[in-house]
């Protein structure tokens, strides 16, 4: 599917008139390690948007409470719209009354390597993977590295699509592994929410 058909709930839901949100009109870059990105977003309920490259779009998912580098912490992660890839940039205000009106920071991006594998430890298409409800990937991000797995234990049939984004592997005391939203900094631009949204004026 051509991105701009993936991309058409994204777009339906947002008046580009008034946020400074992407369109998504940009052409994918190519090659490379696929993306990832880690935002944290002060809408109506805090949480953080949990985002991996597959293929041109951003496979999105709100996590409420962040993601653990403890892998005894099981993180509710609820699927959201494909975003574009220029989402990865986006920090700003969303305004007022807008789809998820808010203020958003960068947390943490960086690139992911796939690992995703069938029952003989044999590598599947990550895409694929994820369409199956399993996907296992290594991070390397300026806060979060190592093992993550994104599982899917409630399909969307009767009810919200959820997953859990787990740790995999052995604990490390790393110190990013909850962080605290209010607290946290952009590692863009080093700021805090509190920052980002007095410096749009809010
Ligand atoms: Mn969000």
């Amino acid at each position: 599917m051509a991105a701009e058909d993936r991309l058409r709930t994204y777009r339906g839901k947002r008046d580009f008139e008034r946020t400074r949100e992407p369109s998504g009109q940009a052409a994918p870059g190519g090659g490379g390690e696929p993306r990832f990105v880690v935002q944290i977003h002060d809408a109506r309920r805090m949480h953080f948007d949990f985002r991996l490259q597959v293929d041109d779009v951003l496979k999105s998912w709100s996590v409420p409470k962040g993601p653990s580098s403890d892998p005894g912490d099981r993180r509710l992660a609820v699927p959201t719209e494909d975003h574009p890839l220029e989402y990865e940039e986006f920090e700003g205000v969303i305004p007022r009354g807008e789809y998820g009106g808010g203020t958003v920071i960068v947390w943490d991006r960086g690139t992911y390597e796939p690992l995703s594998h069938d029952r003989r430890g044999r590598p599947v298409d990550f895409a694929e993977s994820l369409e199956r409800g399993h996907a296992t990937f290594r991070l390397r991000g300026s806060k979060l590295h190592g093992e993550y797995a994104l599982t899917r234990f409630r399909s969307g049939a009767d009810g919200e699509e959820a997953w859990l984004l787990v740790r995999k592997g052995p604990a490390r005391a790393d110190g990013h592994g909850t962080p605290d939203p209010r607290r946290a900094r952009s590692v863009r631009t080093g700021r805090t929410l509190a920052q980002v949204a007095a410096d749009a004026g809010e």
